[in-house]
């Protein structure tokens, strides 16, 4: 459902016109998660406890990480190297995050970039119309929309080099098990620390279920939230955003702007108060020697694309 591209600029005069919208959109970003943690400090020690929580919490951080530092800078970027078996462990991480095959993943992320808020962007938030509903409209499609949509036929294209790749083709091949790994391992798990079956159930539901649940909403936000909602320090000849709140949900993703930027740099969050968990994670295994050729602008080309104040180039 897009819009033509002449319609485009005038929408973005109605968003930036109206504040209200962009406040109605932050809360119903923030307002949710909040919920989340009242759900759960409700139901300490009636379904919910330390094992739950850590359990939960290792979950999200290793489908997460699997999604930002694997399927995100190393599988679409190549903005680090990576020996065989990290390749698999990242890839293994990502597919449990239930977000599609790493193939697939990269094959979308790669269009969206080609053609980020222009037509053929799979999941653009502009393009959908004027005002409110368009915003609305804008809203449901980048971040869950897009998802029900037909891929792309020639999708497989954006994937040649991976294809080459046996280790990342192996993970393609089998995502179902490793996505099914995702919900069994934390069931599994809680339920030995635990030893019964309740723990089994609450391993499943918190950290299984309810942090995929997450892991989406956050990813999606990337997609929805950073392409309106945020500074823009550089030059990206699109909508992305950095949003602090998602700097640090999403494990330094939420520095979108900077990313659409620089989208080889390993590192998005590119001032020292930018927290970029992901980047210190890949700085951590280039020490370890689990990442090699961590690409990073210079000074100088990051200084070359900054905005001018004021300017809307
Ligand atoms: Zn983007
Ligand atoms: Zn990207």
């Amino acid at each position: 459902m897009s819009v033509a591209v002449s319609d485009y600029k005038v929408s973005q005069e109605t968003l930036h016109a109206d504040r209200w919208m962009r406040l109605a959109v932050l809360i119903t970003v923030v307002v949710p998660p909040i919920g989340f943690v009242a759900a759960i400090a409700m139901l300490w020690g009636v379904a919910f406890n330390w094992s739950t929580l850590a359990a939960f919490l290792v979950m999200y951080m290793l489908t997460g990480f699997g999604v930002t530092i694997g399927f995100h800078r190393l599988f679409t970027h190549r903005s680090f190297k990576a020996p065989a078996p990290v390749r698999a462990f990242l890839a293994i991480c990502g597919s449990m995050a239930f977000e599609g095959s790493v193939f697939t993943w990269v094959a979308e992320h790669r269009v969206h970039h080609q053609h980020s808020d222009h037509e053929n962007d799979p999941h653009s938030p502009h393009l959908h119309g004027k005002g409110f509903r368009g915003l609305l409209r804008g809203l449901w499609h980048s971040h869950i929309g897009w998802l029900f949509e037909p891929h792309s036929p020639d999708l497989h294209r954006y994937v040649n080099d991976l294809q080459r790749d046996p280790v990342a083709s192996f993970v393609d091949r089998t995502f179902v098990l490793w996505a099914a790994l995702g919900v069994i391992l934390p069931a599994v798990i809680v339920g030995l620390v635990t030893w019964s079956w309740m723990g089994v159930l609450m391993g499943f539901l918190w950290a299984g279920l309810a942090r995929i649940f997450l892991v989406h909403h956050v990813t999606w936000s990337i997609n929805s939230v950073c392409h309106l909602w945020g500074s823009q320090p550089f030059r990206s000849r699109d909508e992305s955003r950095n949003n602090p709140i998602f700097g640090i949900m999403a494990m330094g993703e939420g520095w979108h702007n900077n990313h659409h930027a620089f989208p080889t740099s390993a590192r998005h969050g590119l001032r020292w108060w930018e927290l970029d968990t992901s980047y210190l994670i890949i700085r951590l295994m280039g020490l370890l020697g689990l990442a090699s050729d961590i690409k990073v602008p210079d000074q100088e080309t990051i200084m070359r694309k900054q905005r001018t104040p004021g300017s809307t180039d």
